[in-house]
């Protein structure tokens, strides 16, 4: 069975539970959350998540807790090999994200690989392996997906070989997997018309069973543009009949699929959106959108 959702909201009062709720409202059966802000580091504690009541809820509509996918926030930057509060910041910032994440029960850890800013590639790649071999420890039940990025500034992470790299450098390597956002993969360069020959590539390069989970969304730009705007599914370059593919594909079966498609005035689009890839039909997506 296909597992597929969309990033919901984690907000007071229900905060998990409420999650789970949104992830239910769009006929999911996965969903993508930040524990807090994404671009602070204010967190509520843990005993007013609903932690409970939202294992229980996922428990009765059959979804095991892996299918509650985490995204850490934007402001951890391992790559920041120039600024070194910056990069304190990131290490301990991300250490307390694993052990929340460990509380809540949850698996798998979305994260943006880091920016070098004004340092050099290859400092910024050193500092990302450094930093993950920090952070990591033996008793850790999380993974770490490293997510494919679109290239935007001094984004690292664009080319699957330097994700790959970063995973074999590092020790605890079994903690180390791979989130392929294929907005990112497209605005980075890569052709995912041809579906076959794309899944190839994510096999030779990164290993499928190392992608436990995707990020579908359409493109508002074209191939190669290194931009990372993400477009409704069916309305931009990358188009539905690609994304339903992949969706779809049986080579990708094991992989949790989450939307992160943008809201179309003040909606979210992901009910409909999610309907048409499983149905195959492009109908069913919703009005507007872009
Ligand atoms: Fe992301
Ligand atoms: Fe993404
Ligand atoms: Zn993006």
């Amino acid at each position: 069975m296909i597992r597929i959702g969309a990033h919901c909201s984690m907000k007071s009062p229900l905060y998990l539970e409420g999650s789970v709720n949104e992830a239910l409202s769009y006929d999911a059966n996965a969903l993508m959350i930040y524990t807090g802000p994404p671009q602070n580091t204010k967190r509520s504690p843990l005993e007013a998540l609903h932690i409970e009541r939202a294992r229980e809820l996922m428990r009765q509509h059959g979804m095991t807790m892996d299918a509650m996918v985490v995204h850490a926030p934007y402001i951890i930057n391992l790559g920041n090999s120039v600024n070194p509060s910056t990069y304190d910041l990131a290490i301990n910032f991300l250490r307390m994200e694993i052990e929340r994440v460990q509380c809540i029960g949850a698996k798998y850890i979305v994260l943006h690989p880091g920016s070098h800013t004004t340092g050099s590639f290859e400092d910024g790649v050193r500092y990302i392996i450094d930093g993950l071999n920090q952070i990591l420890k033996p008793s850790d039940t999380i993974m770490i997906l490293l997510e494919t990025m679109a290239g935007k500034g001094s984004e690292i992470g664009k080319n699957l070989e330097t994700l790959k790299w970063i995973k074999d450098h590092v020790h605890l390597s079994d903690h180390i997997g791979f989130c392929v956002d294929t907005c990112h993969m497209h605005d980075g360069g890569y052709d995912l018309s041809n579906v076959d020959q794309w899944i190839d590539t994510l096999d030779a390069t990164l290993g499928l069973t190392h992608i436990p989970v995707m990020h579908i969304n359409d493109s508002k730009n074209p191939c190669g543009s290194h931009k990372d705007r993400h477009a409704n599914i069916g309305k931009g370059y990358i188009g539905f009949t690609t994304l339903y593919r992949i969706v779809n594909h049986p080579r990708l079966e094991h992989v949790i699929k989450i939307l992160e498609t943008p809201y179309i005035d003040g909606n979210p689009p992901y009910g409909a959106e999610i309907k048409a890839l499983r149905s195959n039909d492009p109908n069913a997506l919703p009005e507007g959108g872009a």
